[in-house]
């Protein structure tokens, strides 16, 4: 199968915070890639900003550098690399300050797609959004893209989608998820919406739970301080594994539109119920012999912030009352692996004796990492004379393998970029969906706090704290194993 590349209309792109982390090793290399791949068109112009005293030539050398390091299988396509350094210039400007404002404003054209890039620190959104609003940079078709955390809570939550709202419309903020913008995320909502074959079964009738898993290897290394403000909750929970959430439990939208979309994924998140306790699991890495553990990384010794989290969730309406979705994310894991296990029910009535065979589950596992992709488990009669014996076997579909090459050089946020460009923001969260999941979330944090709890140890390397296994076990079910 052929991927079909559909250029976008040509854009002035900003991006504050160019000189970072995330512009260098995503943003700058994802469109770098969209060159290579046709989608970007000539004549579009990428405009890097952040404080840091560069001439443009040497923002093209920095980036240069990055795609080399990041490029994927394009950083050797010297080509198309002198190609692409000719869209981009730079502009040293301080969001707080009031000096370069009037250089981007020369060079930003209000007559193409103007997106503005916000990869700093959220404190900074509004000082950007002031700006661009009262130098008349950015116009009413302006968009801007703003990065994770959106807030701590809700109320931080609400004040900066008031500061945004002050100079932006709803309809131009696009708060990216990257989660949203994965391959197999959007390809759930094909397998649901255009196949009849799996929707009739999407309930509590025939669901017999979902699970989330979210792992990862690495600890909070160089960014312990700023995580143990945050946790796996904050982190994780209330973002990603709630987006997940949503596209699996949302009821189908009227229209593959932005906001019917959205309606339906906030409809979820009101519909979730307050988790108890009991339905909860923390945890803390351990140092391991070659790695600090987390209150090391955290350097702080007292820290009870969760490095891992497991809970059972229960969506209190007609479709999915008595499923339970089960989810679970964490740091130092045995494996980094993401996915999401929608498993069935047993059939009504099972006309097999047990000598031919063990009874399994079927099981639909999307996998977003690694090797993006959705299998279905299934009982099939082993192949062979053997007579009726039955066995479980897997429908395996890698998206690496049926899309052939794009498949594995497209990732979310070059994906989500074009979708700034082209002004869709289905895939993007809007200000009251972050608002729910804050009012979700806050009551669950502000009980741990109440109570003092603190988080349970677990092994680095291993799947967790073994009260995660009982959440599952006391209810006769079992996680499925962390692995790649
Ligand atoms: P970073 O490496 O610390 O980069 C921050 C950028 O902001 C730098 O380019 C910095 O450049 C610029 N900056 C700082 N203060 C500024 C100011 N007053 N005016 C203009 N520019 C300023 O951070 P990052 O990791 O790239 O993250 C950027 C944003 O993305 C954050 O909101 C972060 O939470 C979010 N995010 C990052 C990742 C990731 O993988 N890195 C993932 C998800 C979300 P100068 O010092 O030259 O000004």
């Amino acid at each position: 199968m052929v991927s079909r590349v559909i250029p976008v209309d040509r854009f002035d792109l900003v991006i504050f915070g160019a000189t970072g982390d995330l512009a260098n090793r995503k943003i700058l290399p994802g469109l770098f890639r969209r060159f290579c791949a046709g989608q970007i068109p000539d004549g579009s112009r990428i405009i890097g900003a952040a404080r840091s005293e560069m001439t443009p030539e040497e923002f093209r050398d920095q980036t240069a550098a990055a795609i080399a390091e990041f490029g994927g299988k394009h950083s050797g396509d010297e080509e198309s690399l002198k190609g692409f350094l000719t869209l981009l210039d730079y502009v040293p400007i301080d969001a707080r300050g009031e000096d370069g404002w009037d250089a981007l404003k020369s060079k930003v054209r209000p007559e193409e797609i103007n997106a503005f890039y916000f990869s700093v620190a959220p404190a900074l959104f509004g000082d950007l959004a002031e700006r661009l609003h009262k130098r008349g940079i950015a116009g009413k078709d302006a968009r801007i893209v703003v990065e994770k955390p959106f807030g701590r809570d809700l109320a931080s939550a609400k004040a900066l989608n008031a500061t945004l709202a002050a100079y932006f419309d709803e309809t131009q903020i696009y708060r990216i998820d990257h989660y949203l913008g994965k391959e197999t995320v959007q390809n759930l909502m094909a397998v649901r919406f255009a196949n009849i074959l799996f929707e009739p079964l999407w309930n509590s009738q025939f669901v017999d739970h979902v699970q989330i898993t979210v792992a990862e290897t690495v600890g909070v290394g160089g960014r312990g301080s700023y995580y143990d403000k945050s946790g796996a909750m904050r982190d994780m929970v209330q973002n990603h594994l709630m987006q997940l959430l949503c596209l699996i439990a949302m009821e189908p939208p009227y229209h593959f539109d932005p906001d019917a979309v959205r309606d339906e994924k906030l409809k979820v998140i009101r519909a979730l119920q307050p988790v108890v306790p009991a339905d909860m699991v923390r945890g803390q890495y351990q140092a391991s012999k070659d790695a600090p553990g987390y209150v090391e990384d955290a350097e702080n010794p007292d820290s009870k912030t969760e490095s891992y989290i497991a809970m059972k969730c229960h969506i209190a309406n007609w479709r999915w009352v008595n499923t339970p979705f089960y989810l679970r994310t964490g740091k130092r894991l045995r494996a980094r692996t993401s996915e999401i296990a929608i498993t069935f029910k047993e059939p009504p009535h099972l006309i097999f004796d047990e000598a031919e065979g063990e009874w399994r589950e079927n099981v639909l596992v999307i996998r977003l990492q690694p090797n993006e992709g959705m299998n279905l488990k299934m009982m099939i009669k082993e192949p062979g004379p053997g007579g009726m014996r039955l066995v479980q076997v897997p429908l395996d579909m890698s998206f690496a393998e049926a899309l052939g090459e794009e498949a594995d050089i497209t990732d979310a946020y070059e994906r989500l970029i074009m979708d700034v460009i082209r002004g869709n923001q289905t895939l993007f969260m809007r200000g009251d969906e972050v608002e729910a999941a804050w009012a979700w979330t806050d009551p669950i944090i502000e009980g741990w706090e109440e109570r003092g709890d603190k988080p349970q140890p677990y092994d680095s390397g291993s799947s967790g704290p073994d009260d995660a296994l009982m959440l599952m076990h006391r209810d006769g079910r079992r996680w499925r194993e962390i692995r790649e």
